[in-house]
């Protein structure tokens, strides 16, 4: 084989592929986690205007300065956290950037990363990449219908060759919103451990019935051992502009910094332009994205129930996982390709969240992001597994 043992080793996107063949079959796409709704027109307008400007060549490989003050303003003001633009912070092409940038920043081969299982499927490779082991830790649905972890399970992973552990919240793609509860003890084991969160709260702003988002970074003696990490695609509904970003302190941001220099330079410069309008929005946008999302989340439960998925509630993010063995015993990748191919609804196969397929055999994921006609039209089409 002429490609390399490492890439050799990556699984295939289950996300993206199911993307491509919603689009070959014209199936409705609740696979992949973007929006069908159009971005907020100031945001259109000042990347325009940036172009119109000729804001044509690369920035500042950290990104550019008005950005990074915007970035570490909204720290402040947000979450009361201190950060230093000009140290602390870099602008990456998505928090998918930012994540890779940060393992590759602290990570040495042979080190153990943690994180959640279902877990995003970019840590794998991120893991591959970086020559790391991943450590799993379950998450499970309780009796109430909340994704919970076993503390002991937890406690166990930590080892003395444990780097980092991975902290989503909110998560993709189960919806759990870590409790305070939750993130101390996960911080407590990273001081005694010596340990570094890398975050990724890039569903941060989308949280439902009151669930409150807390990064890390804000706990005690936690903010010298975590790299922060989101970004503007889901917040303001431009995934394909790329634009994440991540703060850490200066001793850890120095490697991010550095691996993603050499991996993008930069992120688009008219993009970030645009951003410093992005970071400038209201509270009342914020808002309305909240209020926005719990109606979207309210008719794809309602929509999923009614033709017997049982679904998870989620707390946060824009994903539903979904259980459907009352409606089918196929396995979640039979079942995923038929409800795209017969039904004209694509979801994603619960699998690439997973470890083990066994865990996932009769899950899958629905993304809703999307426009109110949208879910209206795929609950039309889910109609038919009544019959099917
Ligand atoms: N974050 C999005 C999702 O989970 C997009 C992922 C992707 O392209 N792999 O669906």
């Amino acid at each position: 084989m002429r490609t390399s043992i490492r890439t050799q080793h990556f699984p295939e996107s289950i996300i993206r592929e199911m993307t491509r063949i919603a689009l070959d079959v014209g199936a409705i796409n609740l696979s992949q986690g973007y929006p069908d709704f159009a971005a907020p027109q100031v945001l259109k307008d000042a990347a325009t205007q940036a172009i119109l400007d000729d804001w044509n060549q690369y920035s500042v490989t950290w990104g550019l300065k008005p950005l990074r003050d915007a970035i570490a303003d909204h720290y402040r003001r947000r979450y009361g956290m201190e950060v230093n633009p000009d140290t602390e912070v870099v602008v990456c092409c998505g928090a998918t950037e930012c994540m890779i940038a940060a393992m590759l920043g602290v990570v040495n081969p042979g080190d153990e990363v943690i994180f959640f299982e279902p877990y995003y499927e970019s840590y794998i490779p991120n893991c591959f990449i970086t020559q790391s082991t991943p450590r799993f830790v379950s998450l499970r649905p309780s009796a109430d219908g909340r994704w919970e972890f076993d503390p002991d399970e937890l406690r166990r992973a930590f080892n003395e060759r444990t780097k980092v552990i991975i902290v989503n919240s909110p998560h993709n793609p189960t919806g759990k919103v870590f409790t305070r509860e939750e993130l101390q003890l996960i911080a407590d084991l990273c001081i005694e451990h010596d340990v570094i969160a890398v975050t990724d709260e890039i569903y941060e702003f989308i949280t439902y019935d009151g669930a409150q988002h807390i990064p890390i970074a804000t706990l005690p003696g936690m903010a010298e051992r975590t790299i922060t990490i989101s970004g503007m695609s889901k917040t303001f509904s431009v995934t394909g502009w790329r634009l994440g970003y991540a703060v850490a302190p200066e001793d850890l941001m120095i490697g991010v910094r550095k691996a993603h220099d050499f991996m993008s330079v930069c992120a688009a410069t008219p993009l970030q332009i645009a951003g410093v309008t992005m970071m400038a929005l209201g509270d009342d946008y914020y808002l309305r994205l909240r209020q926005d999302y719990a109606q979207r989340r309210a008719l794809a439960l309602e929509m999923l129930r009614e033709v017997g998925f049982k679904p998870v509630v989620p707390q946060g993010a824009y994903y539903i996982m979904a259980d459907f063995s009352a409606i089918s015993d196929e396995d979640d990748i039979t079942f995923g390709l038929r409800m795209a191919r017969d039904i004209g609804v694509a979801c994603v196969p619960g699998s690439p969240f997973f470890s083990r397929p066994e865990l996932s055999r009769s899950i899958v994921r629905f993304a809703f992001c999307k426009k109110q006609e949208t879910l209206e039209q795929a609950r039309e089409r889910l109609q038919k597994l009544k019959r099917s």
